[in-house]
C-alpha cells in the first residue's frame, strides 16, 4: 500500500517510519522496514499500527544508512507479521504495492527449481525470482530487470540487495505510482511525494512500465524495453 526507500547519510529506519506515517491515511494492516548494514540485510515487521513497528525498533534497533519500508494492505495472505513486507530471498529484499497476477505459476516454477516459500503473499515470488536470476550469475540490476519482465499485474516495487559493492535500490512501476526523490547527498523512493515531503520536494515520477536504479549519486530511468530515458524532475506541491 505504501512504499518508501532511502539511501541516506544516517540511520534510516526512523526516517522510513516517519515517511510511512505520512501514508497512514491510505490505510494498512501491517508494516515493516529492512536495512543494509555491513553488507547484510535485516528487518523488523509488525502487525497493526506503525506504533507497533516503532516498539520493535525501540527494543531492537535496526542500524543502516540504506533501507526500504512498507505499509501493507493485504490482498494475498492474512495480515500477519510473517506476511508483512519486506520479503527476503537470498540476497534480495522486496516491498510491493499491488497484485502479481501470475504469482501462482511463478511460485510453482521457482519451487520446482528449489525455492522455499515462507509466506502466503503474491509478493514473495518477486524476491525469489530476482534471487533466482542472481544465482544464474546476473548483476543485481540485470536480475531485477529480468524478474520485472516476468511479472503480470499491477505493481510498484522497491528492491534492495545485500553483498553489493554499489549501494543501490531498484524501483519499478506498472500501475500504482512510484516517485524518486532527489535530496542533498541522499536519494529517496516513495509511492507518493507526500511520503518524501520531509526530505525533498524535488521528485521524478516513473511512468508505467518504467524501472529505475537509484544510487547515492542519483537515479537512472529505463523504459520497459530497457532503453535509458529522461524523466522530468518536478517540484512537488505536497511538500510541507
Ligand atoms: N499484494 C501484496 C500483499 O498482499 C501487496 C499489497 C499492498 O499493496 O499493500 O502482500
Amino acid at each position: 500500500c505504501g512504499i518508501v526507500g532511502i539511501i541516506g547519510g544516517r540511520d534510516v529506519a526512523p526516517l522510513l517510519v516517519d515517511a510511512l506515517k505520512r501514508l497512514e491515511y491510505r490505510g494498512y494492516d501491517s508494516a515493516g522496514v529492512a536495512t543494509l548494514q555491513d553488507g547484510k540485510l535485516d528487518r523488523r515487521r509488525a502487525e497493526g499500527k506503525l506504533g507497533n513497528l516503532e516498539g520493535r525498533l525501540a527494543s531492537n534497533p535496526l542500524p543502516g544508512h540504506i533501507g526500504i519500508g512498507h505499509t501493507r494492505w493485504a490482498t494475498h495472505g492474512a495480515p500477519t507479521e510473517n506476511n508483512a513486507h519486506p520479503h527476503f530471498a537470498g540476497r534480495v529484499a522486496v516491498v510491493h504495492n499491488g497484485i502479481i497476477e501470475n504469482f501462482a505459476s511463478l511460485r510453482r516454477e521457482l519451487t520446482a527449481s528449489g525455492a522455499e516459500f515462507v509466506t502466503q503473499t503474491d509478493t514473495e515470488v518477486v524476491a525469489h525470482l530476482v534471487s533466482h536470476y542472481l544465482s544464474e550469475g546476473m548483476a543485481s540490476r540485470d536480475a531485477a530487470r529480468a524478474a520485472i519482465s516476468r511479472l503480470e499485474g499491477a505493481y510498484a516495487l522497491a528492491i534492495l540487495f545485500s553483498g553489493d559493492d554499489e549501494e543501490m535500490i531498484v524501483g519499478a512501476r506498472n500501475g500504482p505510482p512510484l516517485a524518486v526523490g532527489h535530496g542533498k547527498d541522499e536519494m529517496y523512493l516513495g509511492s507518493d511525494a507526500i511520503a518524501l515531503a520531509p526530505f525533498t520536494d524535488e521528485v521524478t515520477y516513473l511512468e508505467d512500465g518504467d524501472w529505475c536504479v537509484v544510487t547515492r549519486a542519483g537515479a537512472e530511468f529505463y523504459d520497459a524495453s530497457g532503453r535509458q530515458v529522461e524523466r522530468a524532475r518536478r517540484i512537488s506541491r505536497g511538500a510541507a
